[in-house]
């Protein structure tokens, strides 16, 4: 273990019933860049967290260029650059009849390191939380952890309900309130502040199992072809996951993610809930072709075997109200997992945690919204998320359609083995740094996949 395991001294414990102009729920990578950009706006900010570094997240662990900018911004990148980490040059892609696709990164971002990191979120999540507690210390904000947000405080004036702050306990079981005109829900899939604002305040549905994910995760050591401190992560297509995938992704130091992860609702329609994500994998591993070959001197971390869910960001079918679903409301905005954004086609999370955590300080103004900030500018960052996320959320999810049907992921992947368009299109997806429009028109996907 490194630095990361050492504990975080968060400071002084904020007065009960004290009024913030941002409180943040949850200091996973969005809840800390929230809280970060925030702070650094100007505004008074308290950073809630109810685990007590160092934590672990269940992670396929790669952060993609498009989180690095941030990262960066952050300040974030030069303490991870210090840590070991493995540089990701390339994503291998294979599908069940054995056809291989690589998407090498662009070259300039991988020298420039910014092509894309995997690191144990145990690692990367601390830097960032403790980068956060920096920067709200020098603005005067205050942060804690091992504090857990309970309840989400609810006010109605007229037909306008808005949320003015929240209750939670301490870890001693200390009972505190506080209260500030904007809370950001920040934690994750089950984010007390996301279901508040659509079970309890809109009665729209929050979790929906045709676009969530189950995916579990384990440590490896030795597994051959993963060796050095660069090189590929890879996603395999293999018949025993359909529709999902099998992921091998070195982070560091000869130490292997390795993985599995299916759309919850097709997991209990083609396998059935008896046959667990961990079973599944331990098949693979055992008696796979490709595989098990590459598994046969390599150790498991013991205790490193954990699943979690990923709530995809795909565009719902009659969707109640905004896309992917409802994620603000006066008084609030959810950011990362607690707003649905994770890419289904990829899996990756992180990226969009960071975009929607950035949004919210550019939509949020204390001197506009002192009392309050109002459901129009809630509106707004709906809008605006879905206008910035939408085109290459909706992209990612056709193209996890397509890899449903097998006949059809093959067919695929042996175009994109030879055409330079498809992988460029790829690349875009995996690497590009913010959305990019043309890339996922619908045309440029039909033109890309049916054009010779
Ligand atoms: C198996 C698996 C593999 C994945 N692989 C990748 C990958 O390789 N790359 C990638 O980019 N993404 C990946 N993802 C997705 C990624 O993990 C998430 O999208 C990302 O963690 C979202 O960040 P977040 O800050 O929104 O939420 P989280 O990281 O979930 O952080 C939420 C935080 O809120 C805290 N919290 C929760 N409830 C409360 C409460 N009541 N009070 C106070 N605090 C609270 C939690 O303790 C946690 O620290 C994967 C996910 C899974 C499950």
């Amino acid at each position: 273990m490194g630095a990361w395991s050492e504990k975080i001294d968060v400071g002084k414990v904020p007065e009960n019933g004290t009024n913030f102009d941002v409180i943040v729920v949850g200091g996973g990578p969005g809840g800390s860049a929230a809280a970060s950009y925030h702070s650094m706006n100007g505004q008074k900010v308290l950073l809630l967290e109810k685990e007590i570094w160092p934590r672990d997240k269940i992670c396929g662990d790669a952060v993609g260029g498009k989180s690095l900018r941030h990262v960066k911004e952050l300040g974030v990148k030069t303490m991870i650059e210090a840590t070991p980490h493995f540089r990701v040059d390339s994503i291998l892609m294979s599908s069940s009849n054995g056809t291989e696709v690589k998407i090498e990164l662009p070259k300039e971002a991988f020298e420039k390191m910014e092509a894309g990191y995997s690191l144990p979120r145990i690692q990367f999540d601390y830097m960032m939380f403790k980068r956060a507690t920096e920067i709200l210390h020098e603005n005067g904000g205050y942060v804690m952890q091992g504090f857990s947000v309970t309840g989400v405080k609810i006010e109605t004036e007229g037909s306008v309900q808005k949320i003015i702050g929240i209750d939670g306990k301490t870890k001693d079981g200390e009972l505190m309130t506080f209260s500030a005109p904007l809370t950001i829900g920040a934690g994750g899939y089950n984010c007390p502040v996301a279901k508040t604002i659509t079970e309890t305040v809109y009665e729209e549905p929050m979790r929906d199992i045709e676009h969530y994910c189950g995916a579990y995760r384990e440590y490896w050591n030795n597994v051959k072809g993963c060796e050095g401190d660069s090189g590929a992560i890879e996603i395999h297509f293999i018949d025993e996951v359909n529709p999902g995938y099998f992921w091998i992704f070195p982070v560091n130091d000869g130490t292997v993610n390795v993985g599995i992860g299916m759309v919850i609702s097709e997991q209990r329609k083609q396998v059935g809930i008896k046959k667990s994500l961990k079973k599944m994998q331990k098949d693979v591993i055992a008696n796979h072709p490709l595989f098990k070959g590459r598994f046969e001197n390599a150790n498991l971390v013991e205790g490193s075997e954990r699943g979690w869910q990923l709530p995809f960001g795909s565009p719902r079918k009659d969707a109640p109200s905004y896309q992917p679903r409802r994620s603000a409301m006066a008084g609030a905005m959810c950011i990362g997992d607690a707003a649905s954004l994770v890419d289904p086609f990829s899996g990756e999370g992180i990226g969009n945690a960071l975009v929607s955590a950035k949004l919210t300080s550019e939509i949020f103004d204390k001197n506009i919204h002192s009392d309050g900030f109002s459901e129009e500018s809630a509106n707004k960052y709906m809008k605006d998320l879905w206008d910035k996320l939408g085109p290459e959320l909706t992209n990612s999810y056709r193209l996890q359609q397509v890899i449903k049907r097998k006949w059809l992921l093959n067919w695929f992947m042996k175009k994109a083995s030879k055409k330079e368009s498809i992988r460029e299109m790829m690349t875009e997806m995996i690497a590009g740094k913010e959305a990019s429009g043309g890339v996922y028109s619908k045309w440029f996907v039909i033109k890309a996949l049916l054009l010779p």
